[in-house]
């Protein structure tokens, strides 16, 4: 569900099985679990987009270029989303190819897409280049256009609930891999792909498949990408990117002293120990009061709002008391306006026995947090028929 990884030295590809590793033992790695892109002989082309404007422009030496040629192609690449090279007329006809081949390698090829509510959400699954799957959803709202990315092939976080978790953790995915599903949308909407004609991505949240923070560096890395100004980055607004976590409290602090200024959500899910232990292996490890403590601290220190996501089971997590528990949770840490609660239907997984609340029941929560001057919104559950909400990407082709 969230949309959700470091640097651990297992090697994925086709003859790797795939790791799930128990998330205590693997959490005691504090920031980021799971096996890196590999490189090198690599499946994962090292790109531009993995790369400062420094390392792009040494790239483009290595392939016999000038090195300004670097940013003009991070130029067509990240504001005119022009992946032709052919349509890089600034640059001699002879060098294009070569430049495309060195600093915008193919990534990721599109396997499928899967159209929902009138054409306004896409879901993309795409194949890497050593065959992991992956899969993006493209929303288009009134007046905003959002991406749900993915920032690892898989999960390692086990949650019971969720088919991303299910399927296990493949590997992480490279920065450049993470940019790519956000370039790929933004030219889908620049191209006037979506109904209603052409567009501006606006949002980006990492939502999708994996754990966001379990795949730190490259996550920091993709997201300066994203908020840096054309033509070295994407140019979008810190404040319309979401990073979504289980709760891996170091984690959280670092990001916190980054600088980035980038919203964060947490998905708690449950506001006790008892109940969040088994909706959430990894709270084995940070418990729910330590997952809030460090959300506070991520407002204090980036003035940004905090937002809890809350999918609401049937008779597991729904109850009055478990609202009142967690307004009073938060109430404790600061009045209001440093965070904001987004219950959300569970979507139903195939086989699964959790299933989403009464609506009489998602109502009373509701109301319940209100009462206490929680700022509270339901989320909206935008691709449920596709498999493109959260806790449903599992990359089936
Ligand atoms: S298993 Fe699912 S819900 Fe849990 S962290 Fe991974 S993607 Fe999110």
């Amino acid at each position: 569900m969230d949309l959700t990884r470091p640097d651990g030295d297992g090697q994925p590809g086709e003859d790797t099985p795939r790791s799930t590793p128990p998330p205590a033992q693997a959490s005691e790695l504090a920031i980021g679990f799971g096996p890196p892109p590999r490189r090198g002989r690599a499946a994962v082309p090292q790109h531009l987009a993995d790369l400062d404007p420094a390392g792009r422009r040494e790239l483009a030496a290595a392939a016999g270029e000038r090195e300004f040629r670097a940013g003009q192609v991070a130029g067509h690449y990240f504001a005119r989303l022009a992946d032709d090279p052919g349509d890089w007329t600034d640059i001699p006809a002879g060098s294009r190819q070569r430049l495309a081949d060195a600093l915008t390698p193919r990534l990721m090829t599109r396997e499928r897409s899967l159209l929902a509510d009138h054409g306004t959400t896409v879901k993309d699954v795409w194949r890497l280049t050593d065959g992991a799957l992956v899969e993006s959803v493209l929303m288009r709202y009134p007046g905003r256009d959002t991406v749900c990315v993915s920032s690892q092939a898989g999960c390692g976080m086990n949650c019971p609930f969720c088919a991303t978790g299910q399927a296990g953790l493949t590997r992480n995915l490279s920065a450049a891999e993470i940019v790519e599903q956000v370039v790929a949308a933004a030219r889908s909407v620049a191209r006037g792909q979506l109904p209603g004609g052409p567009g501006r991505l606006d949002n980006v949240v990492f939502m999708g498949m994996g754990e966001p923070l379990a795949n730190y560096r490259a996550l920091v890395h993709a997201v300066r990408v994203l908020i840096t100004p054309a033509p070295d980055g994407l140019g979008l607004s810190r404040r319309h990117v979401t990073v979504s976590t289980v709760g891996l409290v170091p984690a959280i602090d670092r990001l916190a002293g980054e600088g980035l200024g980038v919203r964060l959500a947490l998905s708690l899910h449950a506001p006790d120990d008892e109940l969040r232990d088994e909706l959430i292996p990894v709270n084995t490890r940070w418990k729910v009061d330590e997952a809030l403590d460090a959300a506070r601290r991520y407002f204090e220190a980036t003035g940004r709002r905090v937002s809890i996501e809350y999918a609401l089971i049937r008779d597991m997590n729904d109850q009055v008391r478990r609202a009142d528990l967690l307004a009073r949770k938060l109430k404790a840490r600061g009045g209001p306006g440093w965070v904001h609660v987004n219950p959300i239907p569970l979507n139903p997984t195939p086989g699964s026995k959790w299933t989403a609340s009464d609506p009489a029941v998602q109502d009373a929560f509701v109301a319940t947090l209100l009462r206490q001057g929680i700022a509270t919104t339901v989320r909206d559950t935008r691709g449920r028929e596709i498999d493109g909400a959260c806790g449903q990407l599992a990359a089936q082709v």
